[in-house]
C-alpha cells in the first residue's frame, strides 16, 4: 500500500487549446497542458489525464463550497441544497464535512493524515469558533478530524507550505518567512508528505487569477504550478506513492469569462495504482470513495 498525495487546485478545468484565453495553452506547459480535444494523453512522470464532471447534476455553474464538499466527502452537496453554493460552506455543508470528510474517515481508520497548508497567526489568535462562517471546506475537514493545523513555524522548519507557496504575499507582515521558489516549495511538499499515509495540499491562486481574467497573472500562476509539481516529483518516489491532482470546477482555463466554467475539472493521476484509480473516476464525487477503497485494499 503506497501513500497518497492529493493536490487540490481550485478553479482549474480542461478547456480549449486556445492561447488567447487559456494560460495552459503554451509551449512551456508540460503537465497542465490538457485540452478538451486531447484530454486523455500521458503526461510527464507517466500521469493519466482525466476530465471529471463537476456539474454535480445541478443546473448552473459549479461553485467552490458545494464542489469542494463533493470532492472531499463524496456527498453530492449541490443536489442536497438544490443549487451550487459559492464561497464558504453553510451549516448544512459544515455538518456533512464534519461527518463524512475523507480526512476524518482515513484518520478513524488509523491512517496518518495531514492537511499540509500552513495557517497564519490570526487563525490561531481568533480560533475556529469566531471564524466559523469563514472556514474553508479543508479547514472544517481538518478540525473535524482533530488534526493540528500547521503554522508559520512549520513553514520555517520545512514541515508545511503556505497556500501561496512562495510566501511572497506574506512578506509585508512576516518578513522573517523566506521567499521560496516554486521548486523549493515543491521539494518541501515532497519531504513533508513522506511523513504521512495521506497528505492534502490546497492551492487557490488559480481561481483568483481566473476571476481576474488577466492572462499575464494566469500564465504566471500556471507556470508556478508547473515548476512546483515538477520539483515535487523529483523528491517523490512514485513506486511507493500515488499522486492525484484535481480541481472543484473550471475557471482559469477560459479567461474569456469572469465566472467559473462548465468545463470538466482537470485531474491527473500518477504512480502506484493509477490505472485502477483512473478507471473508477468519472465525476468529482468519485475522488473520496476511490481513495477510501484504495486504502482499504479494494483497488
Ligand atoms: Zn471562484
Amino acid at each position: 500500500m503506497s501513500r497518497v498525495v492529493l493536490i487540490f487546485i481550485d478553479g482549474l478545468g480542461i478547456g480549449n487549446n486556445d492561447p488567447l484565453i487559456n494560460p495552459c495553452s503554451n509551449k512551456e506547459c508540460r503537465i497542465l497542458n490538457n485540452f478538451l480535444d486531447s484530454a486523455c494523453q500521458s503526461k510527464p512522470f507517466d500521469g493519466i489525464v482525466l476530465p471529471l464532471d463537476a456539474s454535480l447534476g445541478v443546473p448552473g455553474l459549479p461553485q467552490s463550497a458545494t464542489g469542494q464538499t463533493a470532492l472531499l466527502t463524496g456527498v453530492n452537496a449541490a443536489q442536497l441544497l438544490n443549487r451550487h453554493l459559492q464561497g464558504f460552506p453553510n451549516q448544512t455543508l459544515r455538518e456533512i464535512i464534519r461527518r463524512e470528510s475523507l480526512l476524518k474517515k482515513l484518520s478513524d481508520r488509523g491512517k496518518r493524515v495531514a492537511f499540509i497548508n500552513a495557517y497564519p497567526p490570526i487563525y490561531f489568535r481568533l480560533g475556529p469558533e469566531k471564524l466559523q462562517r469563514h472556514l474553508s471546506v479543508t479547514s472544517i475537514a481538518t478540525l473535524a478530524a482533530d488534526f493540528k493545523f500547521f503554522n508559520f513555524d512549520d513553514v520555517l522548519h520545512g514541515r508545511s507550505i503556505y497556500q501561496e507557496f512562495t510566501n511572497r504575499t506574506l512578506q509585508d507582515k512576516y518578513p522573517n518567512l523566506p521567499i521560496f521558489t516554486p521548486q523549493k516549495a515543491g521539494s518541501i511538499l515532497a519531504s513533508a508528505s513522506r511523513r504521512f499515509d495521506f497528505s492534502l495540499y490546497e492551492y487557490f491562486q488559480t481561481d483568483r487569477a481566473g476571476h481576474s481574467q488577466n492572462m499575464e497573472l494566469a500564465y504566471t500562476e500556471i507556470m508556478k504550478l508547473e515548476q512546483f509539481i515538477e520539483a515535487f516529483f523529483k523528491g517523490t518516489d512514485l513506486s511507493g506513492t500515488t499522486v492525484i491532482l484535481t480541481s472543484d470546477h473550471g475557471n482559469i482555463e477560459d479567461l474569456s469569462v469572469r465566472s467559473h466554467t462548465m468545463n470538466p475539472a482537470m485531474t491527473v493521476i500518477w504512480g502506484e495504482g493509477k490505472a485502477q484509480i483512473a478507471s473508477r473516476l468519472k465525476t468529482i464525487l468519485d475522488i473520496t470513495p476511490v481513495i477510501l477503497d484504495y486504502f482499504a485494499g479494494k483497488i
